[in-house]
């Protein structure tokens, strides 16, 4: 009897769409070759060169973690369900313990579970009281006993950073603020754009143009004038990550990269502070709280990213608008949990969530005391450079004579234009999605989606000259390098993908 692999999303391309698979195998090891035997394409997913299992996939085995046991000899028996989970950026201890309490200093000295320690600056445990507006706004808190007048004071007294001020970033910020976290901070130097407008609900249609920033200040403020916004326009980095954490409580990760997810999570174990983390893809979302005293932090679970482009990201994979909102919303839930010290906070606990299935899974965390940040023996003492950790290099100057001359594996859409005018043979071949291919296209391209290159490059001529592209150009250059690792010699990646075409060739097509 076969043992079920559940296939997260952004591995289903490999497996004909299927988000679950039978495998045959008496421990992991064999059932992942078993997998990557019947599915070729997930093994450049799942191994690294050397064979090993990639250190940005993890394993559960029922729900158990199985790093901590025998890893790939782990055993299985017919019936268990293995499910693989990699790293996802787009927007994860000691066993959760109940009832925290993070601003009362006897508590602290009575339960030694202090999940973090309050910013050192701002009122010095004083709680501040409540004005009778405030009194009538929180009402419906001030009646339950979990909250009451003390939670709601501590909920004043609280501030909490908000990394990004978009998809996660809007229902987390809007809650908090109507909720009455009395300093809410938010990080963010991006524009709004249209694109935005499908998920990112802080911001309306009169705000495209506007900062995000200042699109969401107003929004917070009408929700909730009693409040304090601070907004901070600069682009997060391991220079100011210090020095712009410190003030708060709690930092609230709504990124969509990886490098800036390493940075924060870095930023929060070094000061202590617990990071409520929250990311999306496509119809799936996780959800944890992170780098509390006790417990896990992101790099226990994930220590090393993906290598760039592996894992799409939401701008090239998309997202389902409302899915931000449920998992924002879980940030946000945290967050306030963390500050009134109720509850279970999902410390130690990673928690899945399927869209398409409605479904949620809870996985359980462990702390790793080999933690390169937060282990027994710590490497990482100080923030690095994560742009360079997570494999980004700065990219080549395009209009340097050098770059034209020596970078033979681009072309420009300029280029392509005057070739295709000049009647010069060649194949356009496009390796976006279907429905990526419905939005705007490059007259004359054949369509073959990236996961599908491996069994259908055979449709096209080796010795013809073969120009790929995508949206933007990453994943074209996986099919660029594909296609010369089975010997197509003339290849070229197309700089910029279709929406650069449409910028300067055919602006009369969409751009999503
Ligand atoms: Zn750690």
């Amino acid at each position: 009897m076969a043992t079920k692999i559940l296939i997260p999303t952004p591995l289903r391309p490999y497996t004909e769409k299927k988000d679950a698979v039978d495998a045959e195998g008496k421990t992991v090891g064999e059932l992942l070759v078993d997998l990557t035997t019947k599915h070729t394409g997930l093994k450049a997913h799942l191994y690294n060169d050397q064979g090993h299992l990639r250190s940005f996939v993890n394993v559960y085995v029922n729900d158990e973690d199985i790093r901590y046991l025998q890893k790939e000899q782990t055993p299985v028996q017919p019936g268990d369900t293995v499910s693989i989970i990699p790293s996802v950026a787009g927007g994860a201890p000691a066993g959760a313990e109940k009832g925290y309490d993070p601003f009362s200093t006897a508590g602290v000295a009575e339960k030694g579970s202090y999940p973090f320690s309050r910013a050192k600056t701002g009122p010095d445990r004083e709680l501040p009281s409540l004005t009778n507006d405030e009194i009538k706004r929180y009402s419906r808190h001030l009646i339950m006993p979990e909250v009451g007048m003390e939670g709601q004071r501590k909920l004043k007294a609280a501030k909490v950073l908000c990394i990004g001020a978009g998809g996660l970033g809007s229902p987390a910020a809007m809650y908090l603020a109507a909720a009455g976290v009395g300093t809410l901070g938010l990080v963010d130097f991006d524009v709004v754009d249209f694109s935005n407008l499908q998920r990112q609900i802080l911001h309306g249609t009169p705000d495209v143009g506007r900062s995000k920033l200042a699109s969401a200040k107003d929004r917070l403020t009408t929700l909730n004038p009693e409040i304090t916004i601070a907004t901070h326009e600069v682009a997060l980095s391991s220079q100011n990550a210090l020095e712009l954490f410190d003030p708060y409580d709690i930092i609230l990760d709504g990124t969509d990269n990886f490098p800036t997810r390493y940075l924060v999570n870095d930023a929060c174990v070094l000061l202590r502070k617990p990071n409520a983390y929250g990311s999306i893809f496509r119809f799936e979302g996780q959800a944890s709280v992170f780098a509390t005293k006790d417990g896990p932090c992101y790099r226990c679970l994930y220590p090393e990213p993906p290598p760039p482009g592996l894992v799409p990201s939401c701008a090239e994979g998309g997202v389902l608008g409302v899915l931000p909102g449920i998992i924002g919303t879980i940030q946000a839930t945290e967050t306030i949990k963390l500050i009134i010290g109720v509850g279970e906070p999902l410390i130690g606990r990673f928690l899945i969530f399927d869209a398409l299935r409605m479904r949620f899974r809870e996985l359980k965390l462990r702390k790793d005391p080999d933690c390169p940040v937060c282990g027994t023996h710590p490497t990482v003492k100080q923030l690095i450079d994560y742009e360079q950790f997570c494999g980004i290099h700065p990219a080549p100057e395009p209009t340097s004579v050098q770059n034209i001359q020596n970078n033979a594996t681009e072309i420009s859409s300029i280029e392509l234009k005057q070739r295709l005018d000049r009647g010069d043979p060649l194949k356009i071949v496009d390796v976006r999605e279907p429905n990526e291919y419905q939005i705007n296209r490059i007259p004359g391209s054949v369509l073959i989606p990236l996961g599908d290159v491996p069994r259908r490059y055979q449709e096209l001529d080796p010795d013809e000259q073969i120009v790929v592209h995508c949206k933007m150009g990453t994943r074209s250059a996986k099919a660029a390098d594909f296609l010369r690792s089975v010997g197509f010699k003339r290849v070229l990646n197309l700089r910029g993908g279709v929406l650069d075409w449409v910028d300067k060739i055919d602006p009369t097509q969409p751009k999503y």
